[in-house]
């Protein structure tokens, strides 16, 4: 248990189990999630409100469930676990009202190819998740040579044509964020960090490194607004990018754009022509054990489609998947935000077979890593989605009781480290 936020904690009540109060290991555990899952709705929330997209019921919740884990107000884990999924609900209306906001603003999102390397003159990396930095950015840019380059969750701002057609948007450079201190300190221009994941940076780029409102880290600048000329000014201060072209890939594999596809793929899974889709993504990290993630991909069989968002895309894209039916086999929906997305297109496909969601060919397998997985994942619990396979470990709030509880209701899963076991279990 971990009631530091209790008074009683200091005299060694609860370290062990239930403590002066009542409370046992699970009932925390519980309110542990709630607290985690609405971090992770909070920032949401956050990118939303930036779009001028709020709902004041959203806000109401967010005020309960937090009042529901103070001291003593609330034991009850068959209640908990209905703010659990509560949160799940709202928080889809989070990433409904994020997803509209983004559309709204930068247009009907689109496939796209993307320039990824560097090109010659000086330039601005720009990480995080906050499109509207990098719409402002760009704008600040406008009659100048620096050219802007996406980093990381960045990546998915070119499947918008309001973005993508900006002329300072040169393309991308890097991966996910726990490659950031060898990828900034090669990219020799400006840097700019809008939200996580940004690690504290080494001298060797610290004084090129910006960071925006919430984020913030030692050594670097933070801005408390959007005015980015020091960032503009630091990028033509730094020695210019070279010539360094690399890849392309093809990225906006909207909701939207694959709902186009529907009814082609109805008939080809009527056919026996789609074997299955796999979701397969959500938040990279640096430990051992995602390689489960890269080798369960590159099994997938051929009749069937990828579909990957987060930074954990990072894992699997590397890879050339080729194509079925004319359609790339990975298709990249966007940042982790758009899971949004791949529930709209799950519960559009289940609405075209007449079954639920449970019964479609699909099999989702996440990685996690901060809180907005947390949030991500109780969405998915809320509309019922079963069979989750989440990893590459279990998260460390979770109680075996409540794990169990998890299962028992929904058959969650943890990944293992047999990738080829689990997709011919996931086939059969
Ligand atoms: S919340 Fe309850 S169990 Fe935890 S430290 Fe306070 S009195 Fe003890
Ligand atoms: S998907 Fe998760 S781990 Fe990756 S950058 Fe976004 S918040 Fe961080």
């Amino acid at each position: 248990m971990f009631c530091n936020q209790c008074e009683q904690f200091s005299k060694g009540c609860a370290t062990t189990g239930p403590g002066v109060c009542g409370k046992d290991p699970d009932v925390q555990s519980l309110q542990e999630i709630i607290l985690y899952g609405l971090k992770g709705l909070a920032a949401y929330a956050h990118h939303a409100r930036r779009l001028g997209m709020v709902d004041e019921n959203v806000d109401a919740f967010v005020e309960e469930a937090l009042f529901a884990t103070l001291t003593n107000v609330n034991f009850d884990a068959a209640t908990l676990l209905q703010y659990a999924m509560d949160l799940g609900k709202w928080n889809l209306r989070v990433m409904q009202m994020l997803d509209e906001g983004h559309v709204r603003r930068f247009g009907k999102p689109s496939p796209t190819e993307v320039f990824e390397g560097t090109k010659a003159g000086p330039g601005i990396l720009i990480t995080g998740h906050d499109l509207v930095d990098l719409a402002d950015l760009l704008d600040q840019c406008k009659g100048t040579d620096v050219m802007v380059y996406t980093h990381g969750e960045m990546l998915p701002a070119h499947m918008y044509p309001n973005l993508r057609n900006h002329p300072n948007l040169a393309g991308h450079f890097g991966g996910a964020w726990q490659d950031q201190k060898r990828e900034f300190a090669a990219f020799t221009g400006a840097i700019l960090a809008t939200t996580n994941c940004v690690l504290i940076p080494p001298p060797s780029y610290a004084g090129r490194l910006f960071t925006t409102r919430a984020t913030a880290v030692p050594g670097a600048t933070r801005l408390a607004t959007n005015d980015f000329s020091a960032v503009i000014a630091k990028a033509r201060a730094c020695a210019p990018l070279p010539a360094s072209p690399g890849k392309k890939s093809t990225v906006g594999f909207h909701h939207s754009a694959i709902l186009a596809l529907a009814p082609t793929i109805v008939d080809a899974v009527k056919a026996g022509k789609i074997s299955r889709f796999f979701v397969i993504g959500g938040c990279d990290g640096a430990e051992m054990g995602r390689n489960y993630f890269t080798d369960y991909a590159k099994l997938t069989p051929p009749d069937s489609f990828i579909l990957t968002l987060g930074c954990g895309k990072y894992r699997i894209r590397e890879h050339n998947y080729g194509t079925h039916l004319g359609l790339p086999r990975l298709m990249d929906m966007g940042q982790c935000n758009d899971s949004y997305g791949a529930i709209q297109v799950a519960v559009a496909l289940a609405n075209a077979f007449g079954c639920g969601v449970n019964d479609l060919p699909l099999t989702l397998v996440v990685s996690w890593f901060e809180q907005k997985a947390v949030a991500v994942l109780l969405t998915l619990l809320h509309l019922g989605v079963k069979k989750i396979a989440i990893g590459p470990n279990p998260p460390a709030f979770v109680t075996p009781g409540v794990f169990k509880i998890l299962q028992d209701k929904f058959d969650l899963r943890i990944t293992g480290n047999d990738p080829a076991k689990d997709l011919a279990a996931a086939m059969g």
